[in-house]
């Protein structure tokens, strides 16, 4: 899309002070890419009676955005945005010295490059931790239950139960994958169901641990739960979790459930599990080429991704729009400690969110 085409979506507060005021306590502009309606309003809220002037600007941030965002220290970022290192070096060669992510994770960041060329990266290391693991379990529950296929069924007044058999929770083995704070939240949730608890981390979690969890190798947990729910970041060494060999080891017919990130499934591996019946229930927030296709209303649209079509004529597959942040409590949290981190930055002050470089 051409840049000049690109401006009319930005909203037209007047500009102000620019570089030269940072560090001085003054106004900073903040160019909030993906804007949604949620995002303007949430971060109004946050923002009121703070020294802040949000540009909110409706596209991603992409190779061509990137020029929006030279007039302005700070750009605010989310899940989607692609900030590689071309990005990076765009954004470079405009004012941008902060980018404040609304969000926890950052595997969209080329966080090496961004420290080379002094572009600070800040977060929202927790918001509501509840919202995601909560998501999870609902996953679990309408997969399991069918709620959404009951829903439909009875408003067109047909009350047959043929195809909504479920099972018990309560005794059933669930494999947390990553106990972080959602893990954490969700193990402790799944416990209350009177579910038997296996977990793999690269570190154990004391919490876990006093609720009976069983730490064991991934090949165990894979083998021998009913449930696999995935907690944990997209890093090299997590892409592609469950792949071929993976699915191969899972119990047959396991439920996977993925809130994480999406390149934590090998989506053409889950498509042939799903087929040979080894998957026998699949619930993904999370996809991994959902940056085409997340957070936009694609009604009016053919869908272009055929593996993405195909995952979602398997009647055993549940696919939420990277939802499971999305509750007015996280919201809040998010505008809150993302105006945090961007007076931290206009005062000079040391981020106290900044995401370092390992
Ligand atoms: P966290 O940092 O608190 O926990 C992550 C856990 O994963 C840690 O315990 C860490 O030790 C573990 N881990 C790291 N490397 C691992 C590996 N190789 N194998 C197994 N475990 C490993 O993070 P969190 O706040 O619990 O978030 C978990 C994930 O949820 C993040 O990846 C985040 O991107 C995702 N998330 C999704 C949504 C959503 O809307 N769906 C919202 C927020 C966060």
């Amino acid at each position: 899309m051409d840049v000049k085409r690109l401006v009319k979506f930005m909203s037209p507060f007047p500009s102000q002070g620019r570089g030269d005021n940072i560090g001085k306590g003054k106004s900073v502009e903040v160019a909030v890419f993906g804007t949604k309606s949620y995002d303007r309003h949430f971060l109004d809220s946050a923002a009121e009676g703070a020294d802040i002037q949000w540009h909110f600007i409706e596209p991603r941030l992409t190779q061509t955005t990137a020029p929006l965002a030279s007039p302005f220290e700070a750009i605010c970022c989310f899940v989607n945005d692609e900030i590689s290192s071309d990005v990076l070096d765009k954004l470079a060669k405009g004012k941008t010295k902060l980018i404040a992510m609304r969000c926890a994770g950052y595997n969209n960041v080329d966080l090496p490059r961004a420290h080379e060329l002094g572009i600070q990266v800040a977060r929202v290391p927790a918001y509501s931790p509840y919202a995601v693991a909560e998501h999870a379990v609902g996953l679990i529950l309408t997969l399991n239950r069918k709620y959404h296929k009951a829903y439909n069924r009875v408003r067109e007044g047909d009350f047959s139960l043929n195809g909504l058999v479920g099972f018990d929770l309560h005794g059933k083995t669930v494999g947390v994958i990553g106990t972080g704070k959602i893990g954490q939240i969700f193990a402790r949730i799944m416990h209350g169901f009177g579910c038997e608890l296996l977990a793999y981390d690269v570190q154990q979690a004391e919490d876990c641990l006093k609720l009976g969890v069983n730490y064991k190798a991934l090949d165990e947990i894979l083998a021998q739960s009913d449930i696999i729910s995935l907690h944990c970041p997209l890093l090299p060494v997590t892409k592609h979790l469950i792949d071929d060999e993976a699915i191969g080891k899972l119990k047959a017919g396991a439920m996977v459930i993925n809130t994480s990130r999406g390149g934590l499934i090998d989506t053409v591996a889950a498509i042939g599990g799903l087929k040979s019946g080894q998957i026998g229930s699949l619930g993904i927030d999370v996809y991994e080429e959902e940056a085409e296709l997340f957070f936009e209303d694609k009604s009016e649209t053919v869908i272009q991704d055929d593996v993405f079509a195909r995952l979602v004529t398997f009647p055993n597959v549940l696919v939420t729009g990277h939802q499971g942040f999305f509750t007015q409590n996280a919201l809040e949290a998010i505008a809150q400690v993302t105006v945090q981190n961007l007076k931290e930055f206009a005062t000079g002050k040391t981020l106290t969110n900044e995401v370092a470089v390992s």
